[in-house]
């Protein structure tokens, strides 16, 4: 029964991926940390994740699906690979916006940035395989030219501070687009970028991960007949998605989780609406949102990329994070009892019929 639960499961999950079009979700499990029991349970090469509260003598199992899970053992590389056809679709004309999503700990920035988050150019991160790639492209290719510029934001308690100049300096307003002509022109804006992040008067070591950092990449295309092309790609390395204890938070503490809780829970909003093809998408509720509202929606495609700690002391976070991604991928495949089952895939059915009816209303 459980099988054929999942199989159907999988079948409606296909069916509303296809609906949605342009939102994919991945999830990446970075390795356990030692002492600790690990919370993963199972990991499907079809993207499927089942997980439970080893703390828990009674144990309830989950199981969640996205398009695709990776496991500790993935390599940088293979988790670019998995999105390289995705970056490099912005040389065509496309806005893409991949956001790093979890808890602080749980990996984004070892995703985006590498292990040393920027600040060395031995082990890399998306952020640098994606502008290694589109160099090469735009190098490649001879029916085009290809103008790329650089920009990198942060968004600490809904303000956003521009990171890079092309003089070097740090929060000039105008000074708002980096001209690159290699790669190794913007690995020295990152390690500026990332330096700036990561020190400075107010420990900013631990602000890096209560501010969303954004480095948007804008390609400009000519083609040889003049006509022009021009799009973003934005690589998003998000607040921190843990929530803080109210009792505990208070000041400036307090401010920036609710700023942080705000704007995250503005993003799932908006993404949730584009899939569900909504006709109103509720860009203004957050910096954010505003801020990348141009890349978000019509043609323009989307990645999340959930990090998970897989330490079982962390399996409230967890739970938090795969319902977040789950949510914005809508389907939720719930526990694996035959009952359960039976009416999550009621729920599903319910939510098939409900996108085919807005759809159909749409047209
Ligand atoms: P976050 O940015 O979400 O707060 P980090 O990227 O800083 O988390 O990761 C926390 C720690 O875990 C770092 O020491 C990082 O090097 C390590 N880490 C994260 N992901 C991996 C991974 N996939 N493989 C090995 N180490 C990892
Ligand atoms: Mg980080």
């Amino acid at each position: 029964g459980y099988n054929k639960a999942l199989k159907e499961n999988r079948n409606l999950y296909n069916m509303l991926q296809e609906m949605r079009g342009n939102i994919r979700v991945f999830c990446r499990i970075r390795p356990l940390n030692s002492e600790s029991i690990s919370s993963i349970e199972y990991i499907g090469n079809d993207g499927s994740i089942m997980v439970c509260d080893p703390s828990k003598a009674q144990t309830t199992r989950k199981i969640f699906q996205f398009n695709k899970t990776f496991g500790p053992t993935t390599t940088q590389d293979e988790v670019y690979m998995e999105t390289q056809s995705l970056i490099r679709s912005v040389m065509d004309g496309y806005n893409v916006c991949i956001f790093a999503y979890g808890q602080t700990g749980s990996g984004k920035t070892h995703t985006m940035c590498g292990p040393s988050g920027g600040l060395s150019s031995n082990d890399l991160g998306v952020n640098n395989m994606a502008l290694n790639d589109l160099f090469t492209i735009s190098t490649s290719r001879e029916d085009m030219k290809y103008d790329i510029r650089v920009q990198m934001v942060e968004i600490y308690n809904e303000q956003v501070h521009i990171r890079t100049s092309t003089n070097g300096l740090f929060n000039i307003p105008d000074a708002k687009m980096c001209p690159v002509q290699s790669p190794s022109d913007v690995m020295n804006l990152m390690l500026l970028g990332e330096k700036h992040r990561s020190s400075g008067p107010t420990a900013m070591n631990n602000r890096s991960s209560r501010s969303h950092s954004i480095l948007t990449v804008h390609v400009n295309g000519k083609d040889m007949s003049g006509n022009v092309s021009c799009s973003c790609l934005h690589l998003v390395d998000l607040a921190g998605s843990e929530r803080v204890d109210r009792s505990e938070a208070t000041g400036d503490r307090l401010k920036e989780a609710q700023h942080i809780n705000k704007s995250l829970s503005c993003l799932g909003d908006v993404i949730t609406a584009l899939a569900q093809k909504n006709s109103h998408i509720p860009y203004r509720n957050s910096k954010l949102t505003q801020l990348l509202q141009s890349s978000l929606g019509g043609n323009a495609k989307t990645l999340m990329l959930a990090h998970i700690s897989p330490e079982g002391e962390s399996y409230v976070e967890t739970l938090s994070t795969l319902k977040f991604a789950q949510r914005v991928s809508i389907v939720e495949l719930g526990t694996p009892h035959a009952n359960k089952e039976s009416n999550d895939i009621r729920e599903l059915k319910e939510q098939v019929d409900t996108l085919k009816k807005a759809l159909a209303t749409k047209d």
